[in-house]
């Protein structure tokens, strides 16, 4: 269902103005249902960039939003997040529009975004700065300074949840931004230049600039006046980013791809274990960097716990994500469905088919897939080692504790995983010795936002989250203050 007043073209937005690429190039925007271009976008480069800093940075030196008390800022901040609330209904319309999210799972989104401008306002507001004293000789303190113009670099999983997630922080910490949302996903972004008008952020302290990553993404980390790159995104990706921000020693923080492995032990409660097994594989069309894609389940319940899971995964009601009894939409974009399908291709050489394996019966067009689910799937497999990012998931039985622990730390990625035990000591251990930068034990992916987020090994490189985040974009800056005398060695003195 086509949201009412789409917008038929999406521009960027710098020092406060919508404004079209210098060189007048655009990019054809598809929506996942009918892949027929709803609109354009502009297609920045090299040049909107520029132009997108230059305003930031002319915020960052001009103020008054680096030097603002934090209490002021924090008002801005909170008003967001009631600019954000007010437009839940339309911001869940052009999700779902947009990325083919399930739209009862679009709608969730709002408010989680606005949480995190009230988290950072709470946080910024309450946080004191260090100091440190040698009692009669030395007083040194910590005064934190916004890094400068930050860029924010976003995928198209929860395209504005997660440009929140980033956008929070760096405003909270002082910081002017270049926001590029990813270009399979720009319409929900063009609801920030509102949202901040109505909040009161000062004008050039926002910027977007839409555009291929390629282009506009690189051109943001080639930018000499952006030192901080803060992107979510493929590992190949991050790579990239890394290579280029080495040249300009940026700041990076590169939350990437993920594999997680889910542990399911025979002593589990099996019906709960399959409740948040099914929802946090199948949830957001399978497009969730933390989803649980390989479910690990001890060989006493092995044979049971597929065959319950492939009865409910076949009865996932697939369909038009406007409609609100859809539990699973149409993924992203023709590509990454082709990309999807590909891998279930694969999957059917390297496990044994339990449920879906394709487009679903009742829906001819559209990037529809039904839940696919894979038994026996050995640790070798291409489906056991590579993130699909949709909804597939493979089953793989084990036969020990260190054997389940040597499965799920067999892949290069270490972003989350999830242990289902109802042994105390076993759950602690294990959930200690899985490579990853979080894990639930007997729970799916529910976050606080004090933790820290984040992944090892292929799966990131720094934590964001709480104090996290004010800590990537601020520099701590110590001043050292003499309270006596200085005994300093006379240099040049002794004749
Ligand atoms: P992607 O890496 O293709 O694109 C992400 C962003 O980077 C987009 O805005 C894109 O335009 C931009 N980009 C692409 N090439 C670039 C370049 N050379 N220079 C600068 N920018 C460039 O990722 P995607 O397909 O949009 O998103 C899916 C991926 O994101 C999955 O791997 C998923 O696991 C990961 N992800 C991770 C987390 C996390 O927190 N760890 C959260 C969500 C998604």
């Amino acid at each position: 269902m086509t949201p009412p007043d789409l917008p038929t073209h999406l521009p960027h937005f710098i020092d406060g103005e919508p404004t079209d690429s210098a060189s007048g190039a655009t990019f054809e925007v598809l929506d996942p249902v009918s892949n027929q271009p709803y609109a354009t976008a502009a297609a920045g480069g090299p040049d909107d960039v520029a132009r997108a800093v230059a305003a930031a940075r002319r915020a960052f030196t001009e103020g008054p939003w680096p030097s603002m008390p934090s209490r002021a800022r924090a008002r801005v901040l909170m008003a967001i997040a009631d600019a954000v609330e007010a437009r839940e209904d339309r911001l869940a319309e052009l999700e779902s529009f947009d990325t083919g999210l399930p739209i009862t799972q679009a709608r969730g989104q709002a408010k989680r975004a606005a949480e995190n401008f009230r988290f950072f306002a709470d946080l910024i507001v309450a946080s004191g700065d260090d100091a440190y004293s040698v009692p009669g000789s030395q007083l040194n303190y910590v005064v934190r300074k916004p890094v400068g113009v930050a860029g924010l670099i976003t995928p198209w999983n929860t395209p504005f949840m997660l440009e929140s997630w980033k956008l929070a922080p760096a405003l909270a910490a002082g910081c002017p931004v270049v926001l590029k949302p990813a270009e399979f996903t720009p319409l929900s972004a063009s609801l920030w230049p509102g949202i901040f008008a109505d909040a009161g952020l000062p004008r050039g302290v926002f910027n977007l600039v839409n555009g291929i990553g390629e282009d506009a993404g690189a051109a943001l980390v080639e930018h000499p006046e952006v030192p901080l790159i803060s992107f979510t995104g493929e590992t190949t990706t991050g790579k990239t980013i890394m290579r280029t921000a080495a040249e300009h020693l940026k700041g990076l923080s590169m939350e990437l791809g993920g594999k997680s492995p889910v542990l399911v032990f025979a002593d589990a409660d099996l019906d709960a274990a399959l409740d948040s097994t099914l929802f946090g594989v199948f949830s957001l069309n399978g497009e969730r960097c933390t989803a649980g894609s390989r479910i690990l389940v001890e060989r006493a319940v092995y044979d049971e716990f597929c065959e319950r899971y492939a009865e409910r995964a076949g009865q996932i009601v697939v369909g038009d994500p406007a409609d609100p009894a859809t539990e699973v939409g149409a993924l992203v974009h023709p590509e990454h469905y082709a990309r999807v399908l590909s891998y279930v291709e694969v999957g059917k050489t390297e496990g044994r088919l339990l449920a879906g394996g394709g487009r679903p019966a009742h829906l001819p067009s559209g990037n529809y897939l039904a839940p696919t689910v894979f038994a026996d799937v050995k640790p070798g497999a291409r489906i056991f080692q590579e993130e699909i990012f949709g909804p597939v998931v493979a089953l793989t039985p084990f036969d020990s504790e260190a054997e389940a622990i040597a499965l799920a730390n067999d892949v290069r990625y270490g972003l989350a995983g999830y242990v289902w035990t109802n042994d105390l000591r076993r759950g602690h251990r294990v959930a200690a010795a899985i490579e990853a930068g979080m894990v639930w034990l007997n729970s799916h992916n529910v976050r606080d936002l004090r933790t820290p987020f984040g992944g090892v090994k292929n799966s990131g490189v720094g934590h964001e989250g709480g104090h996290r985040s004010i800590d990537f974009y601020t520099d701590e800056h110590i001043v050292h203050v003499a309270l006596g005398e200085v005994h300093t060695p006379r240099f040049g003195a002794s004749r």
